[in-house]
Formats: C-alpha cells, structure tokens, sequence
C-alpha cells in the first residue's frame, strides 16, 4: 500500500471501493464463549425463535453468529455510500499545539452522517433486514433523540413506517430531535405514552413521568407484540448492533496502516456501548491474538457509573422486565438516571461484549462529571473547530489529560478516540456549561440487581 506523509495529511480519506465489505464480529475471537441471555422464567438459555416475534430472522441469526466475517449487503452498502462513509480519520494537531504534548491525537469523525452521528451504520442494516424479510414498520425507542432520528432516517431509505417512542423529558426539552425524525416520516410519541398498557399504568400513577429508556423500550416491545406486520429495533447494547458498527474500526485500521501509525490507546464513549464497540473491536482483534498491546479505555459519566460501579451480573434491558437477561454490567433496571446532557450515556447497563472484555481486564473504564466534560469540549470547538456531541466529550476529557500526562513524562504516545458525533442539537447543554449553571450529579450509592448470577 502507498503511504501517505502523516505530517502533511491532517485527515486521512479512504475511496468509496474501500468501505469493508463484511462486519466484523469478536465473538469469533473471544477466549470463550458470551454467557447466553437467559429466559427470565427458566433461567436457561433462550431459544432464538421467541425472538423471531421481535426482531428480522437475520438479525437474531447475527447475534448469536461466531463466524468471524459477515458480508455487508449490497444495498446497505450502497447506503453506507450516502451517508457517506468512509468517514476521515483526522488529526488533533492544534490541540496537540494548545496541549504543547508530545503525544499525537487522531480522531475517527463520525458526525458527518445526516443523523450527526454513529448511529446510521446500524440503522440502515436493520432497517433493510426488516424491509426484505416483509415488515411494513418498526418500532424503536429513543432517548435523546439521536436512535430516534438514525431510525427515522433509515425507515425512510428503505420505505419502512416508524414509530418512535421518545423518553418523555427530552420530547418536552428536544422539540428540534423530534421535527427531524417527522420530516423523515417517522411518527413519535412522548413516553410514557397512552398507546400501551405500561405507559398508562405509569402515567395514572404521575401524569409528569419524566420518562427513561428502558420505558420507552418496554413501551416499543409492546407496540410490536400487538401487530404482526412490525418489528423491533435496538440501537446499541446487543451483539449485532456492535457488529454493524465494526465498519468504524475497520476504516480507521487501513487509515493508521496508510500514514504508518500504530495508535497506542484506543478510546471512546460508551453509553451502550455500540460506537465504542465498533471503533476498538478491529482493533482488540489483534490484542487478542497477541499482535498488539494496545490500551482500551471506555468513557462513561459519573451520573450513570455502569461500568464502574455497575455489577457484572444478569439483568432485564428494559425497565418493565419484558427482555430476556443479559449478563452485563448495571446499575439495576431500576436506576434512576439522572437529567445528564449526554442522553446517550443515560442507560442502566452495559453491551454484554464490552461487559466481558472490562471484567476480564482488556479493557479499563473511567468516568466524568458533566462540568468537566463540557470544559473539554469547549477546548475541542476552540482548537479544532468542532462543536463535540456531550457523550463524545467525555472521550475528549480523557484525551487532554493523558496528553497532558505525556507531556510531563515525556511519552510519545497516540491516542486515538471515535469522535461520535457534532453537538448542534444539544446546545442547551452548552449554554447551561457557559452560564456556570451546569449540576454535576453522582449517585450516593447503587444497588445492581443481586438475585441471578
Ligand atoms: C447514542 C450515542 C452515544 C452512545 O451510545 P453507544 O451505543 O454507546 O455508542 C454516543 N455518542 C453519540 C453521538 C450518540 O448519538
């Protein structure tokens, strides 16, 4: 391959022939097995065909696949086109400069996707999947807004309806997140909502229920189970959902090998894991098998601790109790979490494979306060132009103080992190951080689930 001059290339463009043709999926290389979702009845091991009910055939087939290839199908790569991937690689060096560090700062740009984020990667395979196996719509839930919209955007591409369940605090503080997923055709609805059994039962009981995520997905679930002719979405957490995201890390792979770099600490935000996942599981690929050494270190907020006060342990996705259990790290179905800016970051637990590769050691997780992630990111903007998503920030947090680590000992290191996405619809958040009335909230103490190990 023909090298490029990696000081004079500050981001680094793949072709369009040069999007990965398959995903890649870690289960294939994990030192053992996943342990299995279990039904919450039996506590054994779920079948796949109760899932069928729920999700396209193709997508169950996916999360439970070991083979460690799998092809990117021709429509969904000729989505992938638009969006338009492959995304640039681009290098931090004004904030290196600002840093006066001797460590070098790539990041991977994923904000450029119409939804502003990852999250498209995903949506668009799943909404295809569904499309060709004959679902006329699918349901999802959103939190901020960001799944919601990627959602939206998808069903649009592949001539889907949608439905959207929208975590009722951020559809009365979010009106502009829920205006882009109408314009994509989606329809959405406050949750709790009056549309389902579980939403009702919760606004008898308060009227102002500010909502979570693992509401709104019960609230999807049941909508689904009601109606033959729609299906389920998951915007993070499950194994295929990582997979698909893959696409990230495997770009980013070929654009180190084309200026020559081998990037040392592999970094990013997990709130369910998913652009994390995507971005470091090339990557952990090769440490796995021994050729590399490379540092995983995942970002999460002190408001949602989930990996680093979680307990690795079996939990329900959802709130209601409805999902088969996953073992993960959590903080309980229960958690409350509290009104953060990052909306991504704000769910109880934890991808089962970024669950295991933290508790077996490959991985080290820290967290944030929101205070202290939104200074970074206004060092971001002002260095290197980007208004950062808030989840995104929290990578850009631990990037500036390890590079101002580096600088004290000296150490060359490259620190590469996924840039998730752009912050231009979470303002409000920015303005709180620049008025000085931004709250940083900790929980006091957490209480994971304890009864099924
Ligand atoms: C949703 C979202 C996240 C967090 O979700 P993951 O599944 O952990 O990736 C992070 N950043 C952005 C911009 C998001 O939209």
């Amino acid at each position: 391959m023909a090298k490029l001059d990696a000081d004079k290339n500050r981001a680094v463009f793949l072709t369009q022939d040069e999007i990965p043709d398959s995903w890649y999926n870690i289960q294939a290389d994990l030192p053992e097995p996943l342990p299995p979702p279990l039904d919450p009845q039996t506590l054994k091991p779920v079948s796949p065909e109760p899932l069928f009910r729920i999700f396209a055939k193709e997508l169950v087939a996916q999360e439970v696949s070991q083979e460690r290839y799998i092809r990117i199908p021709d429509e969904v790569l000729e989505a992938y086109r638009m969006l338009p991937r492959p995304t640039p690689l681009v290098r931090a060096r004004r904030l290196e400069e600002y840093l006066k560090t001797p460590a070098r700062i790539y990041y991977k740009w994923e904000g450029t996707s119409p939804a502003g984020s990852h999250k498209p990667n995903t949506a668009l395979a799943q909404a295809y999947y569904n499309m060709k196996e004959g679902a006329e719509r699918v349901c999802t839930e959103t939190g901020a807004g960001q799944w919601g919209s990627a959602m939206a955007m998808s069903a649009a591409m592949f001539d889907l309806k949608c439905t959207v369940y929208m975590v009722a605090a951020s559809y009365r503080q979010k009106p502009g997140r829920k205006t882009m997923m109408e314009t994509w055709g989606a329809e959405v609805f406050s949750s709790p909502s009056s549309r389902t059994k579980f939403g009702r039962g919760l606004l008898e009981r308060d009227a102002g229920d500010p909502g979570s995520l693992g509401i709104a997905i019960s609230e999807a679930l049941e909508d689904v189970l009601g109606d033959e002719r729609a299906k389920y979405c998951l915007g993070s957490v499950l194994n295929h959902v990582l997979m698909h995201q893959t696409v990230i890390g495997q770009e980013a792979k070929k654009q180190f090998e084309l200026i020559d770099e081998r990037p040392d600490v592999i970094i990013g935000n997990i709130g369910g894991g998913s652009n994390y996942g995507g971005f470091s599981l090339p990557f952990m690929a090769d440490r796995l098998k021994g050729k590399a050494d490379t540092e995983f270190v995942a970002c999460e907020s002190k408001a949602v601790p989930h990996t680093t006060k979680g307990a690795y342990t079996y939990d329900f996705g959802d709130t209601a109790g409805m999902t088969p259990l996953l073992k993960m790290l959590t903080l309980g179905r229960a958690y409350k979490n509290p009104p953060i800016h990052a909306g991504g970051l704000r769910y109880h637990g934890m991808a089962p494979i970024i669950s295991y590769l933290i508790s077996k050691g490959f991985m080290r997780s820290v967290a944030y306060h929101q205070n202290e992630i939104f200074e970074a990111a206004r060092i971001f903007a002002r260095t290197e132009g980007i208004i950062s998503a808030p989840e995104s920030a929290h990578e850009i947090r631990f990037v500036i103080d390890e590079a101002l680590r580096c600088k004290k000992t000296g150490e060359k290191k490259v620190l590469a992190f996924n840039h998730s996405g752009h912050g231009l619809l979470d303002l409000s958040g920015y303005e709180s951080f620049l008025s000085g009335k931004l709250q940083d909230w900790e929980p006091e103490q957490v209480s994971p689930p304890t009864l099924v190990r």
